[in-house]
């Protein structure tokens, strides 16, 4: 007997549960009956304020308004990050990993170029800078776009920063109002599995027995469905990435006009590195930090040091965090999405694109019954293993370059703690840039330009000797960048202003 898939019930309403039932309710209409189930008493993690572009086509597809995004989510425009003291820690220690690809790339690689200019000399300006003018609109604090652009439409390429417990209420009421996700305020107390290993339904407090034919977990860190009524193994991933505490505060400006940096500043510790991220009202700073490598106190310390004597009074929220995910992500007739998958630190922000992606691919390839549903999952499993092995190289990759003296940092760069698939490519890039070849998948997190932006913002050498480079085609991209910096340092408006503006009158819709 073939047994359709037709209704889907989703466990946990924080970022992953509503994005997830937003993306699917959006693609499948009346043809699948999607219910969101949320505790009232465990709140959501609430501190995921960083995302990626790809967050503007997920909202677009929704179909929720740019506008009412800015209005509603407390959300500013995010151009990328400034990691700053990663390399040798003093003053005057950043690079940017920006959101904009090199001029040119990938049919131009500016690379070998930017690498045999800079051979000897000190004053050639950074890679990220010489290559993408993006950094320049960064230090300036201006917005990726002009309030002419229509909605979700950037003139350099942008992501958000926003408010997680303002989004998830947002996107709730969205996907209740316009999308008829069922949505029901209670806890789930018991799970209930089949001999076969599927989940048949979740006991509730008030609403009894919910049954579905595809459950999803995103029940946060608990894993109440993959983790404990399945009985999923954790891949315990702390032997690569070693921070495991995070200290959270949300920080006032000094007054209402106070610039909103456009960018995430990441900035290293001794045992660790804070985040830094500007929302219209406030700021969200933290700590990550390794519990082997600093104690508590410690930590506290550093991370006021960090935001200024003024805040002295204001008392973080303290989060154990583990790195690693499970063994599998979909099991049976259950698929986790966000932290009951897994978590890593949030250094490049991959945790809401991978509920992003990952509720994409469920959407897109939904199984029409449950006998195909094994052969969605056997494939869901090896693309998100693989999307998560490639993160954890890529996180390692900030660290494992950096000449800081510290425990932590040089723990870091013990050979043992580096993946072999990462030390390889490293071989391979003393001679040559990363390139497209390095990363052949059509699931790649990163492209090779952020691996670029990394590489020679920590001072990653490469010997060009041996590559013959036609330096006449090279200038005139980088004089291109420049030209583009220079124009685009002068139209575009300051963040802050154009936030405002957006707010008042709105962007054109499309
Ligand atoms: C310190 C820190 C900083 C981060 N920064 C970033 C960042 O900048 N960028 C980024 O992409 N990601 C970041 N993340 C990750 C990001 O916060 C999460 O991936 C994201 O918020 C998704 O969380 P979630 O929805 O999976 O879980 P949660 O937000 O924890 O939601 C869990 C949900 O499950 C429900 N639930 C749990 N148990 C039950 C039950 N028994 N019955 C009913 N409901 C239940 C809860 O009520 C809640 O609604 C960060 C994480 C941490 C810890």
């Amino acid at each position: 007997m073939v047994r359709p898939v037709r209704s889907i019930c989703i466990v946990g309403g924080g970022t992953a549960g509503w994005l997830t039932a937003g993306i699917i309710a959006a693609r499948h209409g009346q043809g699948l009956q999607v219910t969101l189930i949320e505790s009232e008493s465990i709140g959501i993690v609430g501190v995921g304020e960083g995302t990626w572009p790809t967050m503007r086509s997920t909202l677009k597809k929704i179909g929720i308004s740019e506008t009412d995004f800015f209005r509603e989510c407390n959300a500013s425009f995010k151009q990328g990050a400034r990691f700053a003291r990663w390399v040798t820690g003093a003053d005057d220690d950043f690079y940017y990993h920006p959101l904009m690809l090199p001029e040119g790339f990938p049919s131009l690689d500016l690379a070998p170029f930017w690498m045999k200019y800079s051979e000897g000399q000190s004053n050639v300006p950074s890679f990220s800078d010489a290559v993408c003018f993006q950094e320049a609109v960064c230090e300036h604090g201006l917005a990726p776009k002009l309030i002419t652009s229509p909605e979700y439409m950037g003139i350099v390429n942008y992501a958000y920063h926003l408010d997680a417990g303002r989004f998830a209420s947002f996107v709730r009421q969205h996907c209740v109002k316009n999308l008829g996700v069922q949505h029901i305020v209670d806890d789930v107390t018991a799970v209930k599995t089949t001999p076969e290993g599927d989940i048949s339904f979740v006991d509730t407090n008030k609403s009894g027995r919910l049954s579905a034919d595809l459950f999803v977990d995103c029940s946060g860190f608990r894993s109440l469905l993959l983790g404990e009524a399945l009985q999923t193994p954790f891949v315990d991933c702390s032997d690569v990435l070693f921070v495991d505490r995070a200290l959270a505060l949300q920080v006032p400006y000094e007054n209402e006009r106070s610039d909103i940096v456009p960018h995430t500043v990441s900035t290293a510790q001794k045992a660790g590195w804070t985040w830094d991220i500007g929302l219209q009202t406030r700021r969200g700073v933290g700590y990550v930090y390794s519990s082997n490598h600093s104690s508590a106190e410690a930590a506290l310390e550093e991370l006021r040091t960090y935001v200024g004597d003024r805040h002295r009074e204001l008392r973080p929220r303290e989060i154990k965090i583990v790195s690693g995910h499970r063994a599998t992500f979909w099991k049976g007739n259950c698929v986790a999405v966000g932290l009951s998958a897994g978590f890593l630190e949030p250094l490049e922000s991959s945790a809401i694109v991978l509920i992003e992606l990952s509720a994409e691919m469920i959407s897109a390839m939904m199984p029409a019954t449950r006998e195909t549903m094994d052969i969605v999952a056997k494939r869901f499993n090896q693309t998100t293993q693989y999307r998560w092995d490639r993160i954890i190289d890529f996180l390692k990759l900030h660290y494992m370059l950096s000449q800081r003296s510290e425990p932590f940092w040089s723990d870091n760069r013990d050979p043992g703690s580096i993946p072999d698939s990462l030390r390889e490519q490293l071989e391979l890039w003393r001679y040559r840039a990363p390139g497209d070849q390095d990363f052949s998948s059509n699931n790649e997190m990163f492209p090779a330009a952020s691996y670029q932006y990394v590489l020679f913002g920590m001072g990653f050498r490469m010997d060009v000797s041996r590559l013959a480079l036609d330096m006449n085609i090279s200038q005139r991209a980088f004089s291109q960048s420049a030209a583009l910096k220079s124009k685009w340092t002068r139209t575009l408006p300051k963040n802050r202003d154009l936030i405002e503006k957006i707010k008042l009158h709105g962007l054109q819709r499309i």
